[in-house]
């Protein structure tokens, strides 16, 4: 069910690698205020698909719309309204903390620019780190900088890809709660990939099940195992897996 209007709307979207499809046609939204998970074995198609939304990726058929706009047609003002952090993409190690936020910032033609850095390193407390190299801070720290960073133009979508992978506990829970936030303040939606079956239980409205570039099961993360005859959404993933 779409609760209000989409932040995020994915028709019918393909890619194809060799001849062999990586993303096969698949079809799905995000709401504003809603957190999607994106989940499904190595290989599925998830970074693919997080690829094309961010307009990294030339999709071979099918269409992207954020906030409305059509990703194909009117891209700048599109991209604008997204915002993205990945373990795979670290900001600049070179950069200080503010000089990162600042430079990202400009990119995205956030508007009151020297207060939104402030506002974001009170939130994600990067007081100390302020003048800090982001290359010598611990993978928690850069975790916390990437998320203030993808915060910092307050984007209708945010895409999250493994978010949280190699954290320790206690710093995984507060980044999610920061996540948590975000989207409750119901202005933006979030997509997010995860290979944590429990964090995506607890943290998603809704999950799509990829599979070989399409999407298998969709639903309730709370239901999603019992509804398909598995105890646990880890049993029903590695039956998913190994289909
Ligand atoms: P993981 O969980 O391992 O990160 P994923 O679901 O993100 O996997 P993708 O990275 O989207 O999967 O890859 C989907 C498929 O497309 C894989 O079979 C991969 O080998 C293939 N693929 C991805 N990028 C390319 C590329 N540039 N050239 C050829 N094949 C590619």
């Amino acid at each position: 069910m779409q609760l209000s209007k989409p932040v995020l709307q994915a028709e019918n979207l393909r890619k194809v690698y060799a001849g062999r499809p990586a993303v096969d046609g698949i079809s799905f939204f995000v709401s504003s205020g809603e957190i999607v998970g994106l989940v499904g074995p190595n290989g599925a198609g998830k970074t693919t698909t997080i690829s094309m939304i961010l307009g990294v990726l030339a999709p071979d058929a099918g269409s992207i719309h954020i906030g409305g706009l059509d990703l194909a047609h009117n891209r700048a003002a599109a991209l604008s309204r997204t915002n993205f952090a990945a373990v795979y993409a670290p900001l600049p190690g070179n950069l200080t903390v503010q000089e990162n936020l600042r430079v990202f910032g400009m990119l995205y033609a956030t508007p009151n620019l020297s207060a939104r850095i402030d506002e974001a390193i009170a939130e994600f407390d990067l007081e100390r780190f302020r003048r800090t190299r982001c290359g010598v801070l611990s993978s928690g720290e850069q975790t916390r900088v990437s998320l203030a960073k993808a915060m910092l133009n307050e984007p209708a979508l945010l895409l999250l890809d493994e978010p949280t992978a190699s954290l320790d506990p206690s710093t995984a829970r507060d980044i999610r709660a920061r996540i948590r936030a975000f989207a409750a303040k119901g202005r933006g939606g979030v997509l997010w990939t995860s290979h944590n079956m429990p964090e995506v239980e607890s943290m998603c409205d809704r999950l799509l099940f990829l599979s070989q570039g399409r999407i298998l099961l969709e639903g309730d993360p709370k239901s999603l195992a019992a509804r398909n005859g598995h105890a646990s959404l880890e049993d029903l993933f590695v039956a998913v897996a190994n289909a």
